[in-house]
């Protein structure tokens, strides 16, 4: 049996919350240890009598002598095997206990035996408090004083007086337990779920994992998070947002498997426990309690235990695997293969590690030709290795898009570049647009649009001056649904830019068929402007394309004066390269704003 099943109704008496579960604390190890040392203490207390006893060893029942270190050795095979027998054993051990404890107080030599014998039954008071639900713990509370009162009442020779002082010790005793073991155990439990809090699933998670080690038995977990939780949390209030948890909370108690452990991580995250699951049955599993939640969705990211693993690196299996699912597009469960390259591996942690863990964006000029002034910036994100030093984009991009974690890492660029640049705007007094770049991975997942949509809301960023950059290979994939997202994007107000443009085969028919805003004119391109005449009336007619498509020309990559005044000298409108500005953090660029009114580097 699980010891740790949460989530049944509870009611409250005097402040404090009685459920009809054993306390938290009461796990098969702590089960264990305690009942066998009092068991262990018990039978030395018998055998301390049964020597100490005024007419020797003769003078006690054999049974007594047989039983005193009998019960011994059981109290230290209790702590060393106990937390393998079910919970059973220890109702019988208890229930039994009690009555031996009486039988050896009756037929006890003495007065002071008996009474000394008599005092045993607080252990048992205690250990019934500390492992079992209440009810059960009252029922051998009443056995224990029903058996206390026939001892008196059969003896004949014991006074009313201490017997009374014994009896209330044993309530004080067994009082006092109860009270601990739950305040121990609300410190582990979630207020508004009634499910065990993070603290007690990291417990809990300790546990399983030492036995499954020691067992060999599988061991899987899962962190779930709620689809758009946030969501529901700004339009429809807290409260609806508190209902949904107690929602999954009150549907998912009941569908445990057994063992099972469904606790509260955090704001809308949840984490299972499954004990007894490989991986492939635990993902079965988490897809039953998703369908079982048909108003609500969810992401879940699972794991199983392998050998070597701690249980922090069991959980960030399972969180990787999740990280995975809500960069793919959510409402889904993935089992964690345990596949991330090693560079991935590093992004995730950056990804998961805030500000300060490497990754960081970046800001280039965009500047208007004909007056040299910056009329905008280009978000290009940043990552730097602990070991490896600067990643070039190229590289982490990709292996971004190749291993599911596009979607995080696009979610960090936008969020910063969006803040970033309304600081930006706001030190230098400039308006200025952002144009961020875009993969067609990220462009393809359903909620793109509402998620830029969001960022723009949460940072106040204009979606007038907001500039999605989309790669050429992504306008050949066509794929229809990144379309339709550049077309709601541009419902919104943002406007298309088609980067690298030059590079690759561009078919101009789809040029005309996308919502597009501005041509971003490949580096390579630019620099053969100047060296070769027929590039140069190339990039002429490029311009009458661009024109007849009302689209904006902006050329990248300008690095000399020779080649902006070439590009000048054909009416392009815009360029962007290094004679204007390198990428830069956004301080350095309000710096060199502020400095600057009109940097140009004509
Ligand atoms: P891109 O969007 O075409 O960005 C322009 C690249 O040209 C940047 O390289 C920039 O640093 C570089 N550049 C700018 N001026 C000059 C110049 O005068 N000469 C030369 N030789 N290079 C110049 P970077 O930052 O290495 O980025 C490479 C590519 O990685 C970007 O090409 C873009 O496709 C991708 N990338 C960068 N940031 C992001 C991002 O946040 N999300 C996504 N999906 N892709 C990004
Ligand atoms: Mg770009
Ligand atoms: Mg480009």
């Amino acid at each position: 049996m699980g010891p740790l099943q949460c989530g049944r109704p509870a009611f409250d008496v005097l402040g404090m919350r009685i459920s009809w579960t054993a306390p938290e604390v009461a796990t098969p190890r702590v089960i264990a240890r305690t009942a066998g040392l009092l068991t262990a203490l018990g039978g030395l207390a018998a055998v301390v009598l049964v020597l100490g006893s005024p007419g020797g060893l003769a003078a006690v029942h054999p049974g007594v002598v047989a039983i005193a270190p009998v019960t011994m050795g059981l109290g230290v095979a209790i702590m060393r095997w106990g937390d393998r027998v079910p919970r059973g054993f220890f109702h019988a051990l208890i229930a039994s206990g009690l009555v031996g404890i009486g039988l050896f107080a009756l037929i006890a030599p003495t007065i002071d035996g008996a009474v000394a014998v008599l005092a045993l039954t607080a252990f048992a008071s205690m250990n019934s408090f500390l492992f079992f639900a209440p009810v059960w713990a009252a029922g051998y509370l009443v056995e224990l004083l029903v058996i206390g009162a026939v001892v008196v009442v059969l003896r004949g020779d014991v006074a009313i007086g201490p017997a009374v002082v014994l009896g209330i010790l044993v309530l004080g005793v067994a009082g006092v337990v109860g009270v601990l073991a739950r305040r121990a155990a609300s410190a582990s439990e979630d207020a508004l779920t009634g499910l065990m809090n993070r603290r007690g699933f990291d417990e809990a998670l300790d546990v399983a994992v030492r036995t499954a080690v020691r067992t060999g038995e599988p061991l899987s977990a899962a962190l779930v998070d709620l689809d758009h939780f946030k969501m529901v949390n700004d339009t429809r209030g807290h409260a609806a947002g508190d209902e949904m948890l107690r929602a999954v909370a009150r549907t998912w108690t009941p569908l445990l498997p057994p063992g099972a452990v469904l606790a509260r991580h955090g704001g809308d995250e949840f984490s299972l426990l499954l004990p007894g699951l490989d991986g492939g049955q635990a993902l079965a599993s988490v897809e039953q309690l998703r369908a079982a939640l048909p108003g609500i969705g969810t992401s879940v990211g699972v794991a199983e235990l392998e050998s070597g693993d701690s249980a922090a690196q069991l959980m960030r299996r399972a969180d990787s695997a999740l990280y995975r699912v809500k960069s793919l597009g959510r409402g889904r469960s993935e089992l964690d293969a345990g596949g991330y390259s090693p560079l991935a591996r590093d992004l995730v942690a950056a990804l998961a590690g805030g500000p300060g863990s490497g990754l960081a964006v970046h800001f280039q000029p965009v500047v208007t030709l004909a007056d040299g002034e910056v009329a905008g910036v280009e978000a290009l994100v940043r990552w730097t290795h602990p070991d490896r030093g600067p990643v070039p984009p190229g590289e982490f991009v990709a292996i971004a898009e190749q291993e599911g974690l596009i979607g995080a890492l696009g979610a960090f660029v936008w969020a910063v570049a969006c803040r970033d640049a309304r600081s930006l705007c706001e030190a230098t007094g400039r308006e200025l647009f952002l144009t961020v770049n875009v993969s067609g991975l990220e462009l393809d997942d359903a909620d793109f649009p509402e998620r830029v949509l969001a960022v723009l809301a949460e940072t106040g960023w204009p979606a007038e001056r907001t500039v999605v950059e989309v790669t050429e290979s992504l306008v050949e994939a066509e794929s229809t649904r990144s379309v339709r997202a550049l077309h709601a994007l541009r419902e919104h107000g943002l406007q298309v830019a088609i980067d690298d443009f030059g590079t690759g085969y561009s078919a101009l028919s789809r040029l005309d068929t996308l919502p597009t805003d501005y041509l971003k004119l490949d580096n390579s391109f630019v620099s053969t402007i100047t060296t070769s005449s027929r590039r140069a009336r190339l990039l002429r007619s490029v311009m009458a394309l661009a024109d007849a498509l009302d689209l904006t020309l902006i050329a990248e990559g300008v690095e000399t004066g020779e080649q902006a005044r070439t590009l000048t000298a054909l009416g392009c409108p815009m360029a962007q390269g290094y004679l204007f500005g390198r990428p830069q953090p956004v301080d350095e660029l309000v710096a060199s704003l502020t400095a600057l009114p009109a940097a140009a580097g004509l």
